[in-house]
């Protein structure tokens, strides 16, 4: 599955770290609200660590993925875009 692990006690941390708030919209939680939050979600690569964990309260967490896949969806349309024009800005070489 995931790599890597959140101990009981890193989360804890974590939480702390964040007084015990949502990492989005910084409201205090209650401990049976708060949910574990992938900074890069798994599926893009990121890992079940503690570096990548945030406390995030349900409302957040649902709302924060669907907007987090549609603006991932714009970006790498963008970029494929502008790649894909051509390397016209590094301009002609000069030679006369
Ligand atoms: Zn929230």
């Amino acid at each position: 599955m995931a790599h890597g692990d959140v101990s009981a006690a890193e989360w804890a941390a974590i939480v702390e770290y964040f007084d015990g708030r949502c990492a989005y919209c910084l409201r205090v939680l209650a401990e049976d609200e708060v949910t574990q939050d992938h900074v890069i979600a798994l599926v893009r690569g990121g890992t079940h660590t503690p570096d990548n964990v945030v406390p995030c309260c349900g409302r957040c967490n649902s709302r924060k993925h669907s907007k987090l896949v549609l603006a991932m969806v714009n970006v790498r349309v963008q970029c494929h875009i502008k790649t894909s024009s051509g390397p016209t800005a590094s301009g002609p070489p000069s030679s006369s």
